[in-house]
């Protein structure tokens, strides 16, 4: 146990996260909208949450000083960002309430551990080799060939990942890379991507978010759907009981994301987890009655967990920097919302961004509607406007 458990907070407390970005700006406003104060850590004066949260403490994550200034303010203490240090978060953990730990975040920050602890709950992830020296090159089985080398730390959306076809071409990668220690893993076929939401309280009871079918293009998320039958049930079953053992596997207090594929042969195979709430559970916020921000507050608030029902289909367009940019152009435009928000059933949510770069993400658009059918034709139409590709 730790020195500061996670223990109820009545609205009035101030809840704390660790990085400014947009996932940090939805839990800053959910928690908000329940009556609590707010405090973001971001050295950026610009950072999507610092702009929108009651305090911002503009120094680095691993500032000693805006470590202890978070700790004085907040009651109790979560992060938004994978990359935040985990000795950051067992610093402060000495000082106040901290969800999710210290140790389940380091997990989720180290592809090689991650990997363990996948094998450890019996969950089935891709066949790989963990390599962390020249040495280990040669020995590296044929088998895991054509492969994916990706750095074991700090990758995000595609980045610090190479595809492999060769024993060559895994050398020449592990260079590029940095000689920096990596996982390879083996291409696998996949037929299509999920993942799952889960919630988990201080005394272990845990919630899901429906199973997301996730579309990624370029190596970042282009399109969440989630209705009745998005993906078997029966794989949606074994999903959500995955992500479970993985969170409760961790002792995890939290909002994880569990990320999946879904091979040719009908099989799952899970990726990685996210130890926050994630992009391609967005869709929460205007398709459930709890969003899975409002389950980040309440899980740090020590507030109950009640399982969230959807009550929409949903469709879910990432809207990435590209989007401001016309065909081949180089001078930014503004996207036409007022086209996109006449469409029903149309959400708009921006970041607050101010400048717009190829592959950033600005903003999503979550569709609703009463059927599946109809929430994808709308995200269709949607798409057309805005220049996003059909799915
Ligand atoms: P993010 O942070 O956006 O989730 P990431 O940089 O952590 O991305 P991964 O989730 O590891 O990257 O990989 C990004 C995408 O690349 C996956 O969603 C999948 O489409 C593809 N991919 C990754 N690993 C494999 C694999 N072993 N076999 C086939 N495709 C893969
Ligand atoms: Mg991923």
């Amino acid at each position: 146990m730790s020195a500061h458990p996670i223990r109820y907070l009545p609205p009035g407390s101030t809840l704390g996260v660790l990085g400014g970005g947009q996932l940090g700006r939805m839990f800053v406003h959910a928690a908000q909208a329940m009556g609590y104060f707010t405090a973001v850590l971001d050295p950026d004066p610009d950072s999507p949450a610092g702009r929108v949260s009651h305090h911002h403490i503009q120094t680095g994550y691993q500032d000693p000083e805006g470590l202890a200034q978070m700790a004085q303010l907040c009651d109790a203490i979560s992060t938004e960002f994978e990359n935040v240090p985990a000795v950051s978060l067992a610093a402060l953990a000495g000082q106040c309430a901290v969800a999710p730990a210290a140790r389940a975040v380091s997990v989720a920050q180290d592809r090689a551990l991650e990997k363990a602890h996948f094998v450890r709950c019996g969950v089935p992830c891709a066949p790989h080799a963990v390599i962390e020296s020249a040495a280990q090159l040669p020995g590296v089985s044929a088998d895991l060939l054509p492969g994916i080398l990706k750095t074991a730390r700090l990758g995000y959306d595609g980045k610090g990942q190479v595809r492999v076809q060769s024993a060559a071409e895994l050398a020449a990668a592990w260079e590029a890379l940095g000689r920096v220690p990596c996982v390879l893993e083996k291409m696998l076929p996949l037929q299509s991507e999920c993942s799952v939401i889960v919630a988990r309280g201080a005394d272990g009871q845990t919630v899901h978010l429906p199973v997301q079918r996730n579309l990624h293009r370029d190596g970042i998320l282009a399109v969440t759907e989630v209705y009745e039958r998005n993906l078997p049930p029966a794989l949606t079953q074994q999903a959500a009981g995955a992500a479970i053992s993985i969170a409760n596997g961790l002792d995890y207090v939290g909002v994880l994301c569990v990320e999946f594929f879904v091979l040719q042969d009908g099989s799952l195979v899970v990726n990685e987890i996210a130890p926050r709430p994630h992009n391609s559970g967005h869709y929460s916020q205007n398709a459930c009655d709890v969003s899975q921000f409002e389950l980040q507050a309440r899980t740090l608030a020590g507030l109950p967990l009640v399982q969230p029902r959807q009550h929409s289909p949903a469709v879910m367009l990432n809207l990435l920097g590209d989007l401001w940019f016309a065909q081949g152009g180089s001078t930014p435009r503004t996207p036409p919302w007022n086209a996109v928000l006449a469409l029903p059933g149309a959400h708009l949510h921006l970041y607050g961004k101010t400048q717009a770069k190829h592959g950033r993400k600005m903003g999503h658009l979550n569709i609703t509607a009463p059927t599946a059918e109809a929430a994808r034709a709308t995200a269709l139409q949607a798409a057309a406007l805005l220049g996003i590709a059909p799915f």
